[in-house]
């Protein structure tokens, strides 16, 4: 693996679990937070002539989901009010017409005045659904029968 995955805070709006992706390979990383949308990079150069770059992009919100019938989850960050806007149209056209779990979803917009979260689309109880997910395929074991998160209907908690 030249890739190793853990959880920092995120600088926006503290969120103990946001995304952190090292890359063994050159040191690069990311920071993605799955709550504000927050992202920050450190790229490395790819020849001596370049430097590292950083770059840090304020975040207005996040969308998180699964298609139906697709494994893998996925998190975009919000750049701008304008993009939460089009995936919040996005995302209720594709629920309507059943293209994704409905039990994955949120879509949640940074308040900057108050330096809050608001969720558009699903409640913090789905960002614990996706921890646990996350924590059952790291650690099956750390869950017992009749306890098992995603349950034969895969419906949350
Ligand atoms: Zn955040």
């Amino acid at each position: 693996m030249s890739r190793v995955q853990d959880s920092v805070k995120c600088e926006q709006c503290g969120f103990t679990e946001a995304i952190f992706d090292f890359n063994c390979r050159d040191s690069s990383w990311i920071v993605n937070c799955q709550m504000c949308g927050y992202c920050e990079e450190l790229t490395a150069p790819k020849d001596d002539a370049e430097s590292w770059s950083h770059k840090v992009n304020h975040g207005f919100g996040a969308l998180y989901y699964r298609s139906i019938g697709a494994k893998a989850f996925a998190l975009h960050s919000l750049d701008s009010l304008e993009s939460v806007g089009k995936a919040e149209s996005w995302l209720r056209e594709h629920m309507d017409a059943e293209h994704i779990e409905p039990e994955s979803v949120y879509l949640t917009r940074w308040n900057e005045a108050e330096k809050r979260i608001d969720f558009l689309i699903g409640g913090p109880d789905r960002v614990l659904y996706h921890e646990a997910w996350k924590i059952k395929q790291q650690c099956p074991a750390a869950f017992f029968a009749g306890e098992d998160l995603q349950g034969d209907d895969a419906s949350p908690r």
